[in-house]
């Protein structure tokens, strides 16, 4: 242990920002106590085997290539961004335009405007399970499938959702002969919806498991499991959850691709942008697009009542608590796990400091930092807040947006400048959510062709207790051979 000395990784991290593309771009752990591993390894890892997750040993700086990139569209766009931050070769160049071509939209995500108004709505649900996470996993499943042929073995995926990851984890795999997937979700927790976009997929590669616990369980088991080196080798085993670096980096992409839309509309210099956040992921790839020099004044953390994050940023205190179930279940979660990326950076990408902060907050349940961080602002909507936002939307410009969309519109609402457009990222499609949009516009009911079709399907679901042995116990028995 200890290969990567702290000042070596305080070094490049001193240098990101300021070194060129570099020709081969290594990842290390937020703890610090991983040898460097290849952007390839780093996909199939997920988590770092010192339990951290894993960074580009640099975040390059492309403000010079701003002007060229806005006029791409999405897929050469994407091409670009990504080219930053490993070898982009002919065969992985061929993976992102079929990852697309399954969206609806042409445009993968287009930003809608209302003339003389300060908000924008970036669309990110036109994927096939209509929620912003097919951006990301229809390029992972793609990405996976084609290091597992290179190498001639085979992956079981483990992952946790709280609805929307479960669902395009398992569109982005389904039918790939060298993956298996087990993706637990909080039993009768999730939509009727969500569920039924998991268990209505029959392909053999496909295991669903309803876990009698929370999201939270869902994920302690994921970890545990990811932790735990033998079983991880010995099947192979591969995270699809936020904490894998492949999809942040692909939700990078977007935040371009929309700050971009709302400069050509506006002429303004800077863009602030809201997002609703449950697991820190998407937000963290705002702030990743933000160092990289994209012209993001302000990063809006929209929270629902399970507002951990929303205290950290205006307290400095981050403290656990227990997760409620609110009309915007993929961000009930309390303990985000992409937020640990962040506290490597706040802590001037000091990985011993981040390591001791991780445990001070696994032993006490809390940790707390000074200063504040001017890239974030943060607020939250609680159930009758986030009602209205729709209501609201409705009114006013005839749109309805999902209940998670809504979230970020009113906690946007509350922060809007009249100097600097507000970018709101629409993170489902409000089908998903028939019941929250009842609830704010009785007898709206919003559709969608992908969503009435799944009506009447046959289901495939196990049903599992939160202990951890016993969903090892059901891996372990249905998993495909590890590599060959
Ligand atoms: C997952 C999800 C979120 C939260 O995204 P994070 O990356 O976990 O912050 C918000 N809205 C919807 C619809 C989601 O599926």
């Amino acid at each position: 242990m200890g290969n990567v000395q702290p000042w070596f990784i305080l070094a490049m991290c001193v240098a990101g920002g300021i070194t060129s593309i570099p020709m081969h771009m290594q990842y290390i752990s937020t703890r610090g106590q991983t040898p460097p591993l290849s952007f390839e390894k780093t996909v199939m890892t997920g988590l770092a085997p010192d339990g951290g997750l894993l960074l580009p040993e640099s975040i390059p700086d492309v403000s010079g290539a701003l002007s060229q990139w806005r006029e791409l569209p999405y897929t050469a766009l994407a091409e670009q961004v990504m080219s930053r931050f490993f070898d982009m070769t002919p065969e992985l160049q061929a993976l992102i335009s079929p990852s697309y071509a399954t969206f609806r939209s042409p445009e993968v995500a287009p930003v809608v405007s209302w003339a003389g108004e300060p908000l924008h709505i970036m669309e990110l649900f036109h994927g096939p399970t209509l929620a912003f996470k097919d951006v990301a996993l229809q390029w992972l499943g793609n990405l996976f499938e084609h290091i597992l042929e290179k190498h001639d073995s085979h992956l079981n995926i483990v992952g946790a959702t709280s609805g929307d990851t479960g669902s395009a984890a398992i569109h982005g795999v389904r039918g790939k002969p060298r993956i298996n997937i087990f993706i637990m979700h909080p039993k009768g927790r999730t939509s009727p919806v969500q569920e039924l976009q998991m268990t209505t997929v029959l392909d053999e590669n496909v295991f669903n498991l309803a876990i009698e616990g929370t999201f939270d369980d869902c994920q302690a088991i994921v970890k545990d499991m990811l932790a735990d080196a033998q079983l991880h080798r010995r099947y192979s085993l591969g995270a699809v959850n936020s904490i894998n670096w492949a999809r942040v980096l692909a939700q990078v992409v977007y935040y371009f691709y929309g700050v971009f839309r709302v400069q050509e509309r506006t002429a303004a210099a800077t863009v602030d942008v809201t997002v609703p956040t449950g697991n820190f992921g998407d937000i963290f790839a705002g702030y990743v697009a933000m160092r990289m020099g994209l012209p993001i004044r302000r990063l809006v953390l929209a929270a629902n009542d399970n507002n951990i994050l929303e205290r950290f940023f205006t307290t400095g205190e981050y403290r656990r608590g227990t997760v409620r179930p609110t009309l915007s279940p993929s961000m009930d979660i309390q303990i985000a796990s992409n937020f640990e990326r962040y506290l490597y950076y706040r802590s001037g990408c000091d990985a011993q400091k981040t390591a001791a902060l991780m445990s001070e907050f696994a032993a006490g349940g809390s940790i707390r930092l000074d200063g504040g961080d001017p890239a974030f602002a943060a607020g939250s909507a609680g159930r009758d807040e986030t009602l209205e936002a729709i209501r609201w939307m409705k009114q006013r410009f005839d749109y309805i947006p999902d209940p998670h969309t809504a979230v970020g519109i009113h906690v946007a609402r509350q922060r809007l400048d009249p100097a600097i457009p507000m970018l709101c990222l629409a993170t489902a499609h409000p089908a998903k959510f028939p019941d929250a949009i009842r609830q704010a516009l009785g007898d709206v009911r919003p559709a969608h062709p992908l969503i009435d079709a799944l009506e009447g399907l046959p289901v495939r679901c196990e049903t599992l207790s939160a202990a951890a042995a016993e969903v090892r116990r059901y891996v372990i028995e249905h998993a495909q051979a590890g590599n060959r």
